[in-house]
């Protein structure tokens, strides 16, 4: 007989809250008492180059508040800085773990790894009981009625509503079993430092969004007004509910916010279906482009200095406080991929280094749309002006003095480093070169 302690365990990933949480909610229900756990991935946290990468002081806050919730039940996480397979073998020594429970995580890399650990906990007859979490419609739930994903948006937000019904956005009452966390003392997290990061001064955008759904149709195109919710990296990280979000959504008689939460679950189908389209074009025919791929045009889109304000000011934006106005998203993407003809996966790196809300699968599907390359994309011969861009949508230019103080000197701000009308002609003439063979 084993002295170690029979657990539960319930792994934490992209979901960083007690209540309402699907697989920790099972994971309370089971047998044993839950030992829950999370773990600082050494695979990911090295590739990342920023040491004071806000992402994850952000996850760090969120890590010492759970534990501190878990102290007032008598539990504590259990915390790793490592590789999983290592960090479950350090586990597996002990304790006497009966069964693990997770939620879904629809990324390739986490497929793998949980592919992998799946295998691994199956040998020594543990087994993984995984839930769907971050999403009301995961993987097949959504689909044509021949059985095939949607890769129009329209009809698949459709066929969304016609399966919606109140059982799929009830919150899981996590609450009524917390007594059931494995009884322990605090048990030590290492630090930011022992991982290799310090911590960041960003700030960090509050969970506030109800009072902003019903303004939003008028709102949530103009950069300048906070029209739009700013919970992107509350999603990103489970500490905020889809479910709650979704529910608050649907009580609004105009849907334009929930039908930008649905586009998220798209995007995320379209990543679980089409995984290659994290790294090659969705449209086979456009990794055929002759990108031009000029670095020093690259290098003055990073630093918001192209010359055209629209433009400098979104990537000014990101570079200052890890976040970027949708509108302004689609125009600096636009502006790269067609303006520059610069391959798109370097303007999705460059975001997905930078964004707070950084989502694999609404990243390269924004930026996939962008470049013409993706599901639902525009045609490629719609090529935005940025400068018409910034008279619709930022006619003060309120947005423009914020963020490019010097646009109001012309002779200190910099003469657009292509022009337009020229690189709109380059652009139809790549392309479709390109797309005729
Ligand atoms: P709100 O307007 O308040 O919307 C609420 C939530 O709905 C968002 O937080 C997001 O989860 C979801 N949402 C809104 N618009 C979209 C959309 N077009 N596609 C998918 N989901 C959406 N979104 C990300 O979450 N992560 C990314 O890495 C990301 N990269 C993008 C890259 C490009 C090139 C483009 C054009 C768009 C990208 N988006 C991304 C989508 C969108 O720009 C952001 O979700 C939105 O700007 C976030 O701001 P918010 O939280 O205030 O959104």
């Amino acid at each position: 007989m084993s002295n170690k302690t029979s657990v539960s365990v319930f792994w934490f990933r992209r979901d960083l809250r007690l209540d309402d949480n699907a697989g920790l909610y099972h994971a309370l229900k089971s047998e044993y008492p839950v030992l829950p756990i999370f773990i600082f991935d050494k695979e990911i946290l090295d590739k990342l180059a920023d040491k004071d990468d806000a992402r994850v002081t952000f996850i760090y806050q969120t890590i010492e508040h759970i534990d501190k919730e878990l102290h007032t039940h008598g539990s504590s996480l259990q915390v790793y800085y490592d590789k999983p397979e290592n960090a479950w073998e350090k586990l597996l020594k002990e304790y006497d773990v009966k069964q693990v429970f997770t939620n879904h995580d629809y990324e390739p890399y986490a497929k793998t790894r949980d592919e992998k650990v799946g295998k691994y906990l199956q040998k020594q007859n543990i087994s993984l009981n995984t839930y769907k979490d971050q999403v009301i419609f995961e993987k097949d739930e959504v689909i044509k009625d021949d059985g095939k994903p949607y890769t129009v948006y329209t009809p698949y937000q459709r066929k969304w509503y016609q399966a919606l019904k109140p059982f799929y956005l009830k919150a899981y009452p996590n609450k009524k079993y917390f007594k059931n966390f494995f009884k322990t003392n605090p048990l030590p997290i290492p630090s930011l430092k022992q991982m290799g990061f310090e911590k960041s001064e960003a700030e960090f955008p509050k969970v506030h969004y109800k009072e902003l759904i019903a303004e939003y149709p008028e709102k949530r195109d103009f950069p300048a007004i906070k029209g739009t919710s700013h919970i992107g990296l509350h999603l990103r990280f489970g500490t905020v509910s889809i479910r709650e979000l979704a529910a608050t959504a649907n009580t609004f008689s105009q849907k334009t916010w929930l039908n930008e939460l649905i586009w998220r679950e798209f995007y995320m189908m379209i990543l679980h279906h089409f995984p290659h389209t994290a790294t090659n074009s969705f449209r086979p025919e456009y990794d055929r482009i002759k990108w031009v791929n000029n670095e020093k045009e690259f290098e003055a889109w990073c630093k918001g200095e192209t010359g055209y304000p629209l433009v400098d000011a979104g990537m000014r934006e990101l570079n200052a406080t890890g976040y970027m106005h949708n509108r302004v998203r689609m125009v600096v993407a636009s502006f790269l991929s067609k303006d520059l003809l610069i391959d798109w996966r370097w303007g999705e790196r460059y975001f997905a280094a930078k964004l707070l809300d950084y989502e694999m699968a609404s990243n390269v599907g924004g930026w996939q749309w962008s470049a013409g390359s993706g599901t639902d994309a525009a045609p490629y011969f719609r090529i935005f002006n940025p400068d018409s861009q910034l008279k619709k949508f930022d006619p003060e230019f309120k947005y423009i003095k914020k963020w490019v103080p010097e646009y109001a000197d012309f002779s200190k701000y910099p003469k657009p480093i292509v022009d337009h009308a020229f690189a709109r002609d380059r652009c139809l003439k790549a392309f479709k070169e390109a797309l005729s063979k």
